[in-house]
């Protein structure tokens, strides 16, 4: 019970303060309860599998009621829309049948064919750096990219919103973690003024685009910085490759600050549709990798399908600009639509669409109104984000057209307005 009033009360930072020692906690009770929670709230992140189709729409079931819609989804990072791209799974069943399924070992321990050399090869010369090291997901590839090239003594400053795999690669080094306020250059300074040294190595990790719908990062101003308190500099491109810049080269390339970055990192699970992480690099940072890095050294690689698919999307990313214009296109115009609509989106101009809502309560009936009207996204709620500021999340992909757009905001002024409607009916049956 005094778990539960902590997890009613106050926001994360006074949430977090006041948690129980783990060992206290009654792990059955807890379970149950978050159980229930998720369950009743319409909003457990677990409860919906897309049963056929996947990227912009297929059967979504609700795995709590076992209801069934054909849904419009907006939940997944399949930018371009190439996990269903015939040609590229072509390239995966050949894959397939010249290779069988897994590798079963690491690319240290001989677990690569030519196709994971090629795509190591091909990424680095689109981002403009002279070698790449391949790692079986984005996630393990922040772990390896941080933990492989500082260790204890030395210094992580980071952003405050990056992602948990940057956050975990940052703890697993061993090394000092900061972190500066977000995109802002002035503290990034002052934590570098205060923190780095000749005498270890300080890196600062950055992402070019973060995902909660804030759009592009400042890399002009804040690389720069970094660099002129000797840092070395990562920066996770995994939501801008492939999507930013000339032949989807990124957002380091798009502002010209590639050769001061000294690592670029990207998942393979986002616009290149398939799983695996890489990390770019002069070749010095890329033999430390391959030597130092326990997540690229004791893991198994990723399979010949995954590269194979990847490899495939990786060619077609840098052929033409004309998927992700559209791409572009419908973003812009869910962006404006929604906002005529009143809808509060933020500062952000990227390709993630977040409206805010200041009514936590009303966002779990909303989500789950849009479900039943078949529409798919995903509710960020407490404690993700503060009480007041739940939001729905939209992630525009090449596939998604205008008409969904037209159709989702309609959906969404429905499910609004009946929210409301029942909020106010209940409190009134409530008096
Ligand atoms: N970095 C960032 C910025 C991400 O958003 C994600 C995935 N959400 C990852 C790394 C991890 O990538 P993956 O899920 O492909 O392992």
């Amino acid at each position: 019970p005094a778990f539960q009033a902590q997890i009613r009360s106050g926001h994360p930072p006074a949430f977090a303060a006041k948690i129980p020692a783990w060992s206290a906690i009654d792990k059955g009770a807890l379970v149950q309860h978050l159980r229930s929670l998720l369950s009743r709230s319409g909003l457990d992140p677990y409860g919906k599998v897309v049963r056929t189709g996947s990227a912009e729409r297929g059967t979504v079931v609700d795995v709590h009621t076992g209801e069934e819609r054909e849904a419009i989804i907006w939940t997944t990072n399949l930018y371009l829309g190439f996990n269903r791209d015939e040609k590229i799974i072509e390239e995966a069943r050949n894959a397939l049948s010249r290779f069988g399924t897994g590798m079963g070992i690491s690319a240290a321990g001989s677990g690569q064919t030519d196709l994971h050399v090629e795509f190591e090869r091909e990424f680095a010369a689109i981002v403009g750096k002279p070698s790449a090291c391949l790692l079986p997901t984005g996630f393990t590839a922040s772990l390896g990219a941080i933990a492989g090239v500082v260790g204890e003594g030395d210094v992580v400053v980071m952003d405050q919103l990056c992602h948990a795999s940057l956050v975990d690669g940052a703890r697993l080094s061993g090394a000092r973690v900061r972190t500066f306020r977000h995109n802002d250059t002035a503290d990034l300074r002052a934590v570098l003024e205060a923190e780095s040294s000749p005498h270890h190595t300080t890196l600062v990790v950055l992402e070019s685009v973060y995902s909660m719908g804030e759009g592009a990062a400042p890399l002009r101003d804040i690389v720069p910085a970094a660099k002129e308190f000797g840092a070395l500099v990562l920066v996770d491109e995994a939501h801008s490759f492939g999507l930013y810049g000339g032949r989807g080269a990124g957002l380091c390339a798009a502002e010209g600050v590639t050769e001061h970055v000294d690592l670029i990192l990207t998942t393979l699970s986002k616009a290149l549709g398939s799983i695996g992480g890489v990390v770019a690099a002069q070749e010095p940072l890329i033999a430390l990798l391959r030597s130092s890095a326990r997540a690229y050294v004791f893991q198994a690689n990723t399979s010949p399908a995954d590269i194979a698919a990847a490899l495939a999307a990786l060619r077609r990313v840098g052929e033409s600009d004309a998927l992700r214009e559209r791409l572009w296109d419908t973003a812009n115009y869910m962006r404006e639509r929604f906002a005529a609509a009143g809808y509060e989106l933020g500062t952000g101009d990227g390709l993630i669409i977040t409206p805010h809502f200041s009514d936590g309560k009303n966002l779990r009936a909303i989500a789950r109104g849009l479900f039943e009207r078949g529409i798919h996204t995903a509710a960020v709620t407490y404690p993700i984000v503060e009480r007041s500021r739940g939001r729905l999340r939209f992630i525009c992909s090449a596939s998604h057209t205008r008409e969904d757009v037209d159709r989702t905001l309609q959906a969404l002024v429905e499910a609004e307005a009946e929210a409301t409607r029942r909020t106010a009916s209940d409190g009134a049956a409530s008096q």
